[in-house]
């Protein structure tokens, strides 16, 4: 698989939070591509999900709008996402 494919593949697949397993259906999100460099699995290569909490824990801080790309992944995505993605993309500042 070429590298366009695994990222469009990290864009639409659906599978286990690489750090805890915890399946990541219902947070499908897209991150600005520095932070998924800085803090994606295999060092953001494409491969690997992670869920928000996973996420968060490796950057040692909450998410805000901000992180997100402006993808309709994120402004429409899954009606079925999480209370805590949800959150996340609705917070106007960053946190602290
Ligand atoms: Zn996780």
């Amino acid at each position: 698989m070429n590298r366009a494919a695994r990222r469009a593949s990290r864009r639409l697949s659906r599978g286990p939070c690489s750090d805890c397993g915890d399946d990541t259906g219902a947070e499908d999100y897209m991150v600005h591509d520095h932070i998924w460099r800085e803090y994606g699995p295999n060092g953001g290569d494409g491969t690997g999900l992670l869920c928000i909490g996973c996420l968060e824990h490796r950057m040692g801080r909450e998410l805000w709008a901000g992180d997100f790309t402006h993808c309709l992944l994120n402004l429409f995505g899954d009606p079925d996402k999480s209370d805590r993605l949800e959150s996340r993309l609705r917070r106007p500042h960053p946190p602290g």
